[in-house]
């Protein structure tokens, strides 16, 4: 259940003079995926990405989906969501992502899609932007960071090599949805048919000026050091896309908005890929 509080943590968190707030439960955001995945060809669900804070243990959860084959190796894509633990709102669009892609495998036909729901366990477990050790997680990158969190990460976005990676937020300053993208003209490709399709459920962000940085038709350009990306030293630098929801609207139409932006991103990203491969 969400929002319980045995009489442990209770005792515990008066003991040690803090309010007793309750925890956002991470067993119950994936409680269905686990489900769907126990019967699910397509989904390998892994735990192994252990770590302990203040004594306790929690995992870094991974589900990996496996599409049908498209007929030559597989396009190796990570999502990522909720390294900022009072943003919810990408974690419950990673689940939907997942069991929707379960009902419509073909929409991920030829990848192979590795899925962290929450990146910030005990942050969404404490409804804060900051892990539970003060760590802002999403500056910690490439720095030599001694965040668990964040070694965890980047053991994963150095041995997968990842094609693109996507990560996904929802903050209180935002007007609208819009994008982050680096580099290449592929991303600006990618991200403007995910924000056409997002715009059918959520407003886009049309300011000229978004978090201090410059806008264009709801896209961003530049972003700060330190945030979730691939290694310094990757080549071919991978896609590297930030889908940004604002916060205050029904979560079904969030959950919708981001859903339907990755499914536009996988959908132009194999056409790229198909006529890069025919060039
Ligand atoms: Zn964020």
């Amino acid at each position: 259940m969400r929002n319980t509080l045995s009489v442990v943590q209770a005792a515990s968190a008066w003991e040690t003079g803090m309010r007793a707030t309750p925890r956002r439960s991470l067993a119950e955001l994936l409680a269905p995926l686990d489900r769907v995945a126990v019967h699910s060809p397509n989904i390998v669900v892994n735990r192994d990405a252990r770590f302990k804070v203040d004594g306790e243990s929690y995992v870094l959860p991974r589900y990996l989906f496996v599409g049908p084959r498209g007929g030559d190796a597989p396009i190796r894509i990570g999502i990522f969501a909720a390294i900022h633990g009072n943003e919810p709102e990408g974690a419950y669009a990673t689940a939907q992502f997942l069991q929707f892609l379960e009902i419509y495998a073909e929409l991920a036909a030829g990848y192979c899609l590795s899925i962290y729901p929450v990146c910030n366990p005990t942050g969404f477990e404490d409804n804060t932007r900051h892990s539970r050790r003060g760590k802002d997680l999403n500056r910690e990158f490439w720095s030599q960071s001694s965040e668990p969190e964040v070694g965890l990460l980047q053991a994963e976005l150095t041995s997968h090599s990842f094609h693109g990676i996507i990560s996904l937020h929802a903050h209180e300053s935002n007007d609208g949805f819009y994008g982050i993208v680096n580099g290449p003209t592929l991303n600006k490709n990618l991200i403007e048919p995910a924000l056409q399709a997002a715009d059918a459920f959520l407003p886009l962000d049309k300011r000229e000026w978004i978090d201090g940085f410059p806008a264009r038709h709801s896209v961003v350009r530049e972003s700060l050091p330190g945030v979730l990306s691939a290694p310094p030293v990757a080549r071919p630098r991978p896609f590297e896309i930030v889908l940004e929801a604002p916060k205050g609207h029904p979560a079904y139409l969030t959950e919708c908005a981001f859903v339907a932006a990755l499914q536009s991103i996988l959908t132009g990203y194999r056409k790229f890929i198909a006529y890069a491969r025919n060039l």
